[in-house]
């Protein structure tokens, strides 16, 4: 029974070589040399399997992922202008998705308090049907798919705190009221969706959670969306399971972003998602997205890990919330009267 938190990993995430890009293997090896000197924090260092074809398909069409195989199988290239495959890429897409869907099954066997699924390529702006943003498959959204359809749960909530807009996400969970969708990030910026009004469409309108904030917000903004808007939200919602798109790229040194969040503002909406899940008895799991400052990445998931673990985590303050909180609570309170 649930004995050490697990870190899901694949050699194959080295191989998906996308030459001078910001998502690059680097990437992976930075966390590690971070991670491997800091004895993994107690994570106990777990292989990904292949995601399963048909947990895969229950997101993406089959002739989807045929044409990421081929593409992969015929040597690679740019699938759009900023996402490029090499020959290895459909393994290592195969196996991050594959990652994500491990890490539930041991989060909801109990076999794992916490879990952290670090692959590469990430996931989140994939849609159904297209690759885009450094994106192949929604490892995060085929692993809530999975949770919903293979496990029987009826409420997963996904928090997306990667700078930029989770469209892919957004998208395959529009319509659905079995996945609320949180997601913060930069606007401003690519992919330029995720209004404050994209609320999702039919059953599933509320359950869409657009928080988008400006250049320079810091970790002030983030824990206070957090804190005052979706663990609120989640309280209501009442999910069985939470899952984390966590990019670090919202940090006050990566290049793509420009936003200012700390390693500390990571920690913090970490042990907020950590008290929650213990609130409502959900387990927590972490996908990792974007973070390209390569020394930050590293250190912000090292903090990520730490809060995981940290027992009696303090309360937030009380100190007054940024004036778009408020807004998104008024807004938000058409569908979550108890937000008022
Ligand atoms: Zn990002």
């Amino acid at each position: 029974m649930a004995s050490a938190p697990v870190w899901l990993e694949h050699p194959s995430s080295l191989r998906h070589d996308t030459g001078t890009h910001p998502e690059r293997a680097a990437r992976m090896q930075a966390i590690e040399r971070e991670l491997s000197s800091r004895n993994w924090l107690g994570f106990e260092r777990v292989q990904s399997p292949e995601v399963d074809r048909a947990v895969l398909e229950a997101v993406h069409p089959s002739r989807y992922v045929e044409s990421i195989e081929r593409a992969c199988a015929s040597g690679g290239g740019f699938l759009d202008m900023d996402t490029v495959v090499s020959a290895d890429s459909f393994e290592a897409a195969l196996h991050a998705s594959g990652g994500a869907v491990q890490m539930v099954e041991l989060l909801l066997d109990g076999s794992a308090p916490y879990a952290f699924s670090a692959h590469r390529p990430p996931g989140h702006h994939a849609t159904q049907a297209r690759a885009m943003g450094f994106c192949l498959f929604n490892s995060v959204a085929v692993a809530a798919r999975y949770a919903l359809d293979s496990r029987g749960l009826e409420r997963v909530m996904v928090l997306d705190w990667d700078v930029h807009h989770g469209n892919g996400t957004n998208d395959i969970f529009h319509a659905s009221n079995q996945v609320l969708f949180v997601s913060i990030h930069q606007s401003p910026l690519y992919p330029g969706t995720g209004p404050a009004g994209d609320v999702g469409s039919e059953d599933g309108r509320g359950f869409t959670v657009n928080l988008p904030v400006p250049p320079g917000s810091g970790d002030r903004v983030f824990c206070s969306l957090v804190d005052r808007v979706a663990v609120p939200l989640a309280r209501e919602f009442a999910p069985q399971l939470l899952l984390i798109s966590a990019g670090y790229d919202a940090h006050h040194e990566d290049p793509l972003g420009e936003c200012q969040v700390t390693e500390q503002g990571y920690a913090d909406m970490t042990r907020s998602m950590r008290r929650l899940g213990e609130e409502l008895e959900a387990p927590v799991g972490c996908v990792l997205e974007g973070g390209y400052a390569l020394e930050a990445l590293a250190t912000s998931v090292a903090a990520t890990l730490t809060a995981l673990q940290e027992p009696d985590a303090p309360e937030p303050d009380g100190s007054p919330a940024p004036p778009l909180v408020d807004a998104a609570l008024e807004r938000l309170s058409e569908w979550w009267p108890a937000l008022r």
